[in-house]
């Protein structure tokens, strides 16, 4: 980031002036930026915290917590670098599964399997999550464990609070921060997370963690750092109020027949017996189930890659975190730590890394055939997995709706991570 302080500045500022209109303001500042001092800018922060302190007081938290608690709160500069960051390139399936779900990372599952057997099981009596699906979570959230984040999460929390991208969530999830120091989980020099807020073994926003949290050691604290027993009953009572489903998988990789139909990888849900019409196997080679069960397809680095038929609980995985990426990684790592092999269809990983550039570029290009992605904006959503699927069933190509070397090539756009 070149400019730290005018960054800074129009962030600050803004609450103050609440009714400027932005965009006036936003040049005006950015004009006027470098002439503050560092001085005015501690004061802006200074007096944003104390209108938050006012406002946890009022929802609630003891005035001494809160005031203790924000009087030690500092302002982050790299908490908002953090938040502002885009990644130049997307990451491919593979990429993003390979580094999630590895050998080592399935080994130690196995054995921490072993170790907590007796505490696994209780989660699972009493929330109906199996332990291997609860050793995924475990394992992609924090390594099992072995990084929480180090960052302090009032700070975090005051910063992004102070700052106008989502300053209303974060004020929410302040507020619950304070309320758990209030409640007694944590001391507050103790209380360490992601730069976003994420605490403990299975990372939990503090919001997450008033409602979901408990204390399953019985030492009369919910403590999702220092106690194991209270993270995987906290995982195994979120996911229970999520809409967990005992008796089902989250879903499974399925091998799909010559010339299929990718339309209907749109994530739209089918009853199995329907997939099995179609010509569907399990990744043994066996027809799937003829039942009534829900399952949506999904492809995630499209027809040269894994299938996968996802059934509710990887809507499930989703609440917890909005990523299909993520909600596949969890399943598949629960599946290896079980006792599963590897994919059938491992993901291509020779599938080529796209910019943000490159992205925009085949939304502009797919807006002007009349294939509407929405306003271009670089990033890889529904309406442009839409579009592609569109344009790719006009040219006769493997309509999957994800963006291969022929599509790019069809519309004469040159990637730039080729060039
Ligand atoms: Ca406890």
């Amino acid at each position: 980031m070149p400019n730290t302080n005018s960054h800074r500045l129009y962030q600050l500022i803004p609450r103050m002036i609440v009714s400027a209109p932005h965009l006036i303001l936003f040049g005006l500042l950015t004009a006027l930026a470098p002439v503050f001092s560092s001085g005015q800018e501690t004061e802006a922060f200074d007096t944003c915290t104390d209108g938050l302190t006012r406002q946890a007081i009022e929802a609630g938290v003891s005035r001494p917590v809160a005031e203790q608690v924000m009087a030690q709160a500092e302002y982050l500069d790299r908490v908002i670098e953090l938040d502002r960051r885009q990644p130049e390139f997307t990451t491919t399936f593979a990429d993003y599964l390979n580094r999630r779900v590895n050998e080592s990372r399935i080994s130690q599952g196995r054995e921490l399997l072993q170790q907590h057997r007796a505490l696994l099981a209780r989660v699972t009596r009493e929330t109906g999550v199996p332990p291997a699906y609860l050793l995924a979570f475990w394992g992609l959230e924090t390594n099992f464990g072995s990084y929480f984040g180090k960052m302090s999460v009032p700070s975090s929390l005051a910063t992004l609070a102070c700052d106008e991208r989502r300053s209303d969530y974060f004020t929410g999830e302040l507020i619950a921060a304070l309320r758990i120091v209030d409640e007694g989980a944590i001391a507050v020099e103790q209380m360490e997370g992601s730069w976003a807020g994420a605490m403990g073994h299975v990372q939990f926003m503090p919001s997450v963690f008033l409602r979901y949290a408990v204390d399953a050691d019985g030492d009369g604290k919910r403590d999702l750092w220092n106690s194991l027993d209270d993270a995987l009953m906290s995982a195994g009572n979120f996911l229970s109020n999520l809409g967990w489903n005992g008796d089902y998988r989250w879903g499974r990789e399925v091998l799909l027949p010559a010339n299929f139909d990718y339309a209907l990888a749109d994530g739209r849900k089918r009853p199995l017996r329907e997939w099995r019409k179609l010509g569907i196997k399990d990744a043994f080679g066996h027809a799937v189930a003829s039942d009534d069960i829900q399952a949506g397809l999904v492809v995630p680095s499209g027809h040269e890659g894994p299938a996968f038929l996802a059934y509710h609980n990887f809507n499930v995985i989703m609440g917890w975190n909005r990523s299909e990426f993520y909600a596949i990684a969890v399943g598949h790592l629960a599946d290896r730590i079980a006792g599963a092999g590897g994919l059938q269809n491992p993901p291509p990983e020779d599938a080529p890394t796209l910019s943000r550039s490159d992205i925009l570029a085949l939304q502009t290009a797919l807006n002007a055939r009349d294939f509407d992605t929405g306003n271009p904006d670089g990033i890889l959503g529904p309406a442009t997995r839409a579009a592609i699927r569109q344009y790719q069933s006009k040219q006769g190509l493997i309509a999957d709706g994800y963006p291969g070397a022929d599509v790019f090539q069809t519309l004469e756009i040159t990637l730039k991570s080729d060039g």
